[in-house]
């Protein structure tokens, strides 16, 4: 067995059913992309646009593309007619552009609003009085083209499993928020709370995610 099918295996066992597995091949070989693919791993994860069109290209239809990278909003374009879920959305301006490009492609696009609850200011995403704002704007309510589907979140780097913990709790509280007050409308099936990587996944587990991101225990370290 490969060490790729073995990690992915070992990986799905611990997450599945809470939680899907969305297997990050970023800078990773179509090779390596293959290989997880033939093990059966349908949610692949990128952080640049261009890298994971170029995937898609070479790659068999019925992969479910992830891209968790800070997006530029002049290439959604290119993703917009295959992406599955974008986790890493970050501003208005690029929701508004998300939904341009799903009328443009004549689909709904699936997207996380992510949430900075990290102490590192190197990490993107709305603070809660921003993501408020957001969702009691009316021009946000008008975007037929998008479907807010949960939030995506990142914890500091950092060995203080407590501070981590803390972060994802906030993150958590901020997701059972929206669902218990009706934030958004019910056209938005809000249930997808992704956080949790190599290494934090299983405190993300405990505090409640329902999609880890894991690359480099799986495909080995990067570059
Ligand atoms: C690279 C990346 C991951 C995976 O990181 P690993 O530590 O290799 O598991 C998860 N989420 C995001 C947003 C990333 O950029």
């Amino acid at each position: 067995m490969s060490t790729i099918k073995e990690s992915l295996l070992r990986f799905r066992e611990s997450v599945e059913p809470q939680a899907t597995l969305v297997a990050v091949s970023k800078t990773k070989p179509i090779s390596d992309l293959q290989e997880a693919y033939e093990a059966g791993q349908r949610h692949l994860g990128e952080n640049k646009i261009q890298e994971m069109t170029e995937k898609w290209e070479a790659l068999p239809k019925d992969i479910h593309w992830h891209m968790i990278g800070h997006t530029q909003r002049n290439k959604v374009k290119y993703m917009a007619p295959y992406v599955h879920l974008i986790h890493s959305v970050d501003s208005p301006r690029l929701l508004k552009e998300i939904n341009k490009q799903g009328k443009n492609n004549d689909r709904v696009i699936n997207c996380l609003l992510q949430i900075h609850v990290a102490q590192e200011d190197s990490k993107f995403g709305f603070d809660e009085q921003e993501l408020i704002a957001l969702l009691q704007d009316q021009a946000f309510k008008e975007y037929e083209h998008i479907q807010i589907k949960g939030l995506m979140g990142m914890a500091t780097f950092t060995e203080n499993k407590d501070q981590v913990r803390e972060e994802f709790r906030s993150l958590a509280d901020l997701f059972k928020k929206i669902q218990k007050e009706k934030l958004l409308s019910s056209r938005h099936d809000f249930t997808e709370l992704s956080m949790g990587m190599t290494g934090d996944y299983e405190i993300a587990m405990e505090e409640g995610s329902t999609m880890i991101r894991i690359g480099s225990a799986i495909f080995g370290s990067r570059n």
